[in-house]
């Protein structure tokens, strides 16, 4: 039994303790999570039909290929089906770029703190990792990620906006970026988030896609679809960059219900109207809340906010747990006296204020 070294020296994933058994452990009975950017709103009704009405199939194996939600994509976005390749969500995308591009030695540039998954498949494949901090108003430094690029250089990660800051990058920054990088970077654009951004210099990442740039665009099913728990995420790019994907993907790595439950999401623009609204009124809710309460925080153009709660996050993720909110603690961020928030229901954004005014001015 010998593992590839490099392997054993990853951390395991630590995922978060099931709802059910936190609440169990500490006595109550109705903790609120807003620690996982989902989409308090749930799925939309009509995915919810479509689910019910697919379960008798559920003993088939799945389109392989994802024809009809890639079709439904294609209309949508007016691109051709093969630009898309669909993952176990966006997840499974970041590690299929990885195993399909990187070689021990290559090298990958990603932003720190950005989303964590971005070292993992870069680690898993022996690349060598450039993390570049963020400005001092928690951006992504393009010039200072450019100033990485070399000979062996792969994989540029941009998420936008940024998970855990909510920060974005400008279309000049990017497009600026784009004109300058060398061939033989491909730049992800992992845009979990785009359909929350209210912003006139975000950039529509499919612009570059259809351009001709080295771009692979990430969107997922997961956050204002709301769909987390099916995992089902795409990339968007040209058919020569998504073919190395295609080679290393599992045959049905996607499962049926969730290729039925996309494309019925797809067709409820209506639900995602919903959820940019609530969220919009749960962000300036949050804003309101900081300043009331003296806290600084970083402006977000995703579904949760940065707040610098001026202390060890630890304790008053404790605090608030007991008060029954679940949020995420900056330390693993490196950002110890910030503490990630989702935005909820107005009643949930409701228990989260009284929650933090309470632990904050006892
Ligand atoms: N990218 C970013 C920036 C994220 O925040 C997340 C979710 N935490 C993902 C990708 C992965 O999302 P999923 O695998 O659910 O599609």
């Amino acid at each position: 039994m010998r593992p590839r070294p490099h392997v054993m020296q990853l951390e395991p994933y630590q995922p978060g303790k099931p709802l059910d058994a936190l609440q169990r452990e500490l006595g109550l009975s109705d903790i609120i999570r807003l620690s996982a950017n989902e989409n308090p709103l749930g799925a939309s009704p009509q995915v919810l039909q479509a689910i019910q009405q697919f379960l008798p199939q559920i003993h088939l194996y799945p389109d392989g290929a994802c024809q009809h939600l890639r079709h439904a994509l294609a209309t949508f976005y007016q691109l051709p089906p093969d630009h898309f390749a669909f993952g176990n969500g966006s997840d499974e995308l970041i590690h299929f770029l990885g195993l399909a591009y990187l070689e021990p030695g290559d090298e990958v540039i990603v932003a720190n703190p950005s989303f964590v998954r971005y070292d993992a498949t870069a680690l898993l494949n022996n690349a060598v990792l450039h993390r570049v901090p963020l400005t001092a108003d928690y951006r992504h430094d393009l010039p200072a990620m450019l100033a990485q690029v070399n000979a062996r250089t792969k994989l540029l990660f941009i998420a936008n906006p940024n998970n855990p800051t909510g920060t974005l990058v400008y279309r000049d920054e990017v497009e600026q970026l784009l004109d300058t990088l060398p061939e033989h970077v491909l730049v992800v654009l992992d845009e979990a988030y785009f359909e929350y951004v209210d912003h006139p210099d975000y950039p529509d990442g499919l612009n570059y896609v259809r351009a001709g740039h080295n771009v692979v665009v990430l969107r997922t099913f997961s956050k204002a679809y709301g769909l987390a728990g099916l995992r089902i995420g795409y990339a968007i790019a040209r058919p020569e960059i998504l073919a190395p994907i295609e080679r290393v993907r599992e045959p049905f790595n996607v499962n049926a219900v969730a290729q039925v439950a996309a494309a019925a999401a797809l067709g409820d623009q209506e639900h995602i109207r919903r959820t940019r609204t609530l969220n919009r009124q749960g962000l300036e809710f949050f804003y309101q809340l900081c300043e009331q309460l003296g806290l600084r925080y970083i402006p977000s153009w995703a579904n949760f906010v940065m707040i610098d709660v001026g202390r060890d996050s630890r304790a008053v993720f404790q605090a608030l747990l007991r008060r029954g909110i679940l949020v995420r603690t900056g330390d693993i961020f490196g950002m110890p006296t910030f503490i990630r928030v989702n935005t909820g229901t107005p009643e949930q954004n409701a228990r989260f204020a009284e929650a933090l005014r309470a632990v904050i001015h006892p």
